[in-house]
């Protein structure tokens, strides 16, 4: 394996809890100085490491908005915050620890550990889903997270869910189950759709994955996948999902391309030219389909996109990729038949289903 990192990527929250809860009869001066104490001992004795980023976490949280059949963390509304709580955060905050901004410090834990290679320090499973070197700083224990291991980490825990977040996953299914269920999973596809069987099985939609999935999975890049569905913590003051938003603009969208000029490109090199319809025995513009060949009139034509906007193999990546391919250059464009087109977009549906 490579050489031990160098730098200490810390979700610090749990130090706040710590030092604070162990300093309950002390005075501020002094939790502060075994907050410092603590966290250097951590970076520069136990792990020999010569620098570090800390995080924690802010106010806001986009998983309060994606949470909606059982409150995010609305088990711990009650529980204690330790003595010298805001004074460890701000003491936190002036030994450079970054506060997160509607994310958890785990996020950017996350995010920083795709940036660089470092420690991955934490107390919480959930940052097992990271691949890379992880240090539990209560059990003083140091380990290696492959990729496939994280990804079995976060599958198994869409199966068990997480108590301590209140995310509930199946009933009945503990980590004992969950390992059995994904034991001959050995690519993300294959756990993925273990996790969806098993949610089928239970009666439970495939929403609940969805939403479970939102809740569970760290953020990898400031820029990733759904930012905004993701970041977002209300959609129409909370009646519609993420994914009701989505598919909302994404239609706003595909309506806009009716006004794209490319489009008219694309059927103008298509036009055959002024011919007799045969449906109506008048004469009307007539258009080849690049599928099938034959000629049809305006109204029997569609413009396709030969390489769909959202890659049926990858599924819907970012705003960014799906406006560059939906309004994409007219060499990417074909003019195709009811009938082929039809064909050709249940093709694409199987393949998107079969992901
Ligand atoms: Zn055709």
């Amino acid at each position: 394996m490579e050489e031990r990192p160098k730098l200490a990527l810390i979700d610090a929250d749990f130090l706040v809890y710590r030092v604070g809860f162990s300093c309950k009869d002390e005075t501020e001066q002094i939790a502060k100085a075994r907050l410092t104490e603590m966290l250097t001992d951590m970076v520069y004795i136990e792990l020999k490491c010569e620098d570090y980023e800390a995080f924690i976490t802010g106010k806001t949280n986009f998983r309060f908005g994606i949470a909606t059949t059982h409150p995010y963390k609305g088990n711990r509304k009650d529980t204690e915050k330790p003595p010298h709580y805001e004074a460890l955060r701000h003491h936190l905050q002036r030994l450079e620890a970054k506060m997160s901004d509607n994310q958890e410090a785990d996020d950017d834990v996350a995010i920083a550990s795709t940036k660089y290679i470092g420690w991955i320090v934490h107390v919480d499973k959930d940052l097992d889903q990271l691949p890379g070197w992880h240090y539990n700083p209560v059990k003083k224990e140091e380990y290696f997270v492959t990729e496939e291991e994280g990804l079995r980490s976060f599958y198994t825990q869409l199966l068990t869910g997480d108590r301590v977040d209140n995310i509930i996953g199946l009933h009945g299914i503990g980590p004992v189950k969950a390992k059995k269920l994904l034991a001959k999973a050995t690519t993300e596809q294959d756990m993925y759709q273990a996790v969806t069987k098993a949610y089928d099985l239970a009666g439970e939609p495939p929403e609940r994955v969805l939403e479970n999935g939102q809740l569970l999975w760290l953020s990898r890049h400031e820029d990733s996948a759904g930012s905004l569905l993701m970041k977002r913590s209300s959609f129409n003051d909370g009646e519609w999902t993420a994914a009701k938003f989505r598919s909302f603009v994404t239609g706003a969208l595909r309506t806009a391309t009716r006004r794209w000029p490319p489009k008219y490109k694309a059927l103008k090199e298509a036009l055959v030219g002024r011919q007799v319809n045969k449906k109506t025995g008048k004469q009307a513009m007539h258009y080849r389909c690049a599928a099938c060949s034959e000629e049809f009139v305006s109204n029997d034509v569609q413009v396709d996109h030969t390489s769909p906007a959202v890659d049926p193999a990858k599924g819907f990546v970012s705003w960014d990729v799906y406006v560059d391919r939906l309004f994409c250059e007219a060499s990417n464009l074909q003019v195709l038949c009811l009938p082929c087109h039809k064909t050709k977009t249940a093709a694409e549906k199987l393949l998107r289903k079969k992901k």
